[in-house]
This record gives structure tokens, sequence and C-alpha cells, in this order.
């Protein structure tokens, strides 16, 4: 683990949390700095004997000498054997997709994060893919759409953006596998903090780093996370991930990288308070007079509530849905009157924000309209329930 601008000093195996905290203790040899520089070099200068000093030549090609670290960090939190960090989530999302053959058969959620469902309608079937798209939270609507024909790959994001539906990780893991096809899992939402899918049978993983990795909104990144203990198959088409990133370049720059890695240092505690304060949100908005609905798997009465109770350990996640009641404009209204939570899409960071996901999304829209996504930040949770109580009221004034 050692090249002459980064290594760690490191001779035990530690756990994730200490991993996370001291980005696997990684620093600078040379002045000792914690955590170690950013090298900004695109090209890398060989020795008298052509050589690469590091190991690296291009930053396309290897990315520069803090990527192997950060790489290594993530690897490290999902129990993988290796990651490739990309330009965003959906680079990483969309490369899964791009190295298959053409004419191979996958079957992804109905819902899930409404990037990757349009990249695969507009592109997928374009580029030879036969895409099946099934209620995932339907064990045997998932088996029927495995079975029917030879798949090549099963996606699987739990909670899934943006209704929050729970998929039963480790029961796809088993129908995937026994068709032979890979299973992928999208663990953006509840991070490896409270959802370790290798554990649940999964083979690879990826993330939007951009959400609670990262945790500050100031960066776009997105990672793959290879399985432990990978087949010969498995390595070939890790191998292929590799080389797509190399040759098509969705690779952040060393800024991005490294903001990624600092925010990686402090996931933990984020995860936890965050986790805890949505769970007060949702129960307090639940059974609330202005608010028909909650969608949050931490509540009993969730749907998804048993099964992520199985496969999360220390929480739910920060991300809740609230249906307002009454005309649905009223939500868009809430979403207007709020003066804490920030109008704005994405989710992950410290910051709380809301959205109206169906004037976000557009026309194409499957999310329901009385419908406002939050992403809980790190406030004080009786300033963010006050927030609210406060915009719900002026949007119920506002419209009838
Ligand atoms: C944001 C997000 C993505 C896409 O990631 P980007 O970094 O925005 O490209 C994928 N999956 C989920 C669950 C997300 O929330």
């Amino acid at each position: 683990m050692t090249n002459r601008d980064t290594y760690s000093p490191w001779t035990r195996e530690y756990r994730t949390e200490t991993r996370a905290a001291q980005g696997d203790g990684w620093r600078c040899p040379t002045t000792g700095a914690v955590p170690p520089p950013v090298s900004l070099g695109a090209t890398f200068a060989r020795d008298d004997q052509y050589r690469s000093p590091a190991g690296i030549a291009y930053l396309r090609d290897q990315g520069s000498p803090g990527y192997e670290q950060l790489e290594g960090v993530v690897a490290g939190l999902e129990g993988g054997s290796d990651a490739l960090v990309f330009s965003s989530g959906l680079a990483a999302a969309t490369a899964v997709f791009q190295v298959l053959p053409a004419g191979a058969r996958v079957v992804v959620p109905e819902t899930m994060y409404f990037g990757l469902t349009k990249w695969l309608l507009e592109f997928g079937g374009e580029r030879g893919l036969e895409v099946v798209r099934v209620p995932m939270d339907d064990l045997d609507a998932v088996a029927g759409a495995v079975g029917a024909a030879p798949t090549a790959l099963v996606w699987a994001e739990s909670p899934a953006n943006p209704t929050w539906l729970v998929t039963d990780l480790a029961a796809c893991a088993e129908v995937a596998h026994r068709a032979g096809a890979l299973f992928a899992v999208d663990n953006t939402v509840p991070t490896p903090v409270h959802t370790r899918p290798f554990e649940l049978g999964a083979d690879l993983v990826m993330h939007s780093g951009t959400k609670y990795l990262n945790g500050h909104n100031d960066v776009v990144a997105g990672l793959l996370v290879a399985r432990p203990e990978p087949s010969e198959r498995h390595q070939e088409f890790w191998e292929r991930l590799r080389l797509h990133r190399r040759l098509t370049g969705p690779i952040p720059g060393p800024w991005e990288a490294y903001l990624l890695l600092r925010g990686i240092r402090t996931l933990f505690p984020r995860m936890r308070q965050i986790s805890a304060t949505a769970l007060t949100l949702a129960e307090h908005f639940q059974g609330h007079p202005l608010i028909s609905k909650v969608a949050y798997p931490g509540l009993p009465g969730d749907p998804g509530h048993e099964i992520a109770s199985r496969q999360m350990t220390g929480g739910y996640s920060g991300m809740l849905s609230l249906h307002v009641a009454g005309d649905w404009q009223r939500s868009l209204r809430a979403a207007e009157h709020c003066e804490l939570f920030i109008r704005a899409t994405s989710l992950g960071g410290v910051e709380s924000l809301i959205e109206h996901r169906y004037t976000f999304e557009g026309p194409d829209s499957t999310s329901p309209k009385d419908m406002l996504r939050l992403s809980i930040g790190l406030e004080d949770p009786a300033d963010l329930v006050a927030d609210l109580e406060e915009a719900l009221e002026r949007a119920a004034k506002d419209v009838p």
C-alpha cells in the first residue's frame, strides 16, 4: 500500500468507523501531513529508465496519488475487494450497463433513482439492452422476471428514491444468483453505516459520492465497489469497468477526490445524527392533521419496516417523504414557505433540503404530486419541526 506520495503506517485491521475517521491512516511520508497533500498533476514525469515513479502516468488512466487512498477507504467501508471512483454517481451506474454485452437482459426496479431510469429508457434499448422493470418489493415479480429469460444483471436500490420503498436485498441476491445473474446494489441512501450489501449477497455496490459520503453538497462523484473474493467471472467484469473508465474518462479531478475523502471522515457521526433526526421528524408528522402519509422505513407502520429492520443497522438513513393532505398544490406551497429547509435537489448533505419531486422531474415524473421529499441534515430537530409546522400551516391557508 505504499507509493512515494502517500502511505499508511497501519499494521493492524481496524473497524470501519476508525478506518473512515483516519482515512485508513494515510499521510504524506516526507512531511507527515495529515491528511496527504492534493496532487494536481494530470501527467506524471517518468524517470531516466522511463518508469513512472508512483505507477501513475496520466490522470484519466490511473487517477493521481490520493485516489488509491479514497478507493481503499470506500472498499474497506463496504467490505469489498476494490473500488473505482467516478466523476458522478450516474457515471458509475451507467458504466455497469455500458460494459454489458449488447443483447444483455437486465432486471431493474420500477422505483429507483430517476436519472438511471431515464438513461436506461433513453439509451438502454438503443444499445441492445433488454430492460425489464419490476416492482422490486414484490419477490414473485422479481423471480418471474429473472426466470423468464437468461438475465445478465439484477439492479436494486433500498430504500428507493423517492418513495423509500424497501427491497429485500438478500432475497433478490438469491433470485439473481440462482439464475446466474450478477446482483448490483445502489447503496447511496443507506450508506455502509446502515447497510452492507455484500453481506447480503451483492456482487457490486454503487454509490453517488455526491450524497452522504461527501456530505457537504460541494462535490459530484460516484463509486463502484467490487465484491469480496471475486470469482474469475466477477474479476473479468471488474477489469472491464476499470478499462471503461480509463478509455472514456469519467474520473473526478483531484480536488473532488480530496473533498470526498474528507467528507467520509465524518460519515459515521453524521449518519447517526441524521438518521435519529429523520426518525424524530417521521414520528412527529405521522398522524399530523395536515399530513396524509409519512413514508419512512423507520416507522413501525411503514410497509418496508420489517425488512428494513432486518437489513439495516443503527438507523434508517435521513430520507423521508411527507404527503400533504388536501389539494396537491398545498405541498408545493409548503415547500415555498419553508425557511430552514432549503428548496433544492440532491440529498445527503449537512443542510436539510426539501423538494417537490414531481415539479423537479417534469412531465415524465411518476412521483406523487402531493409528496415532499426531505433530506435531513444536522440542524436541531426542534428547529426543523417548527419550520415545517409553520410552512404547512401557511400552505393550508393559501390553498383551501
Ligand atoms: C444522486 C443519486 C444518484 C446519482 O448520483 P450523481 O452523483 O448525482 O450522478 C444515484 N442513485 C441515487 C440513489 C442517488 O440519490
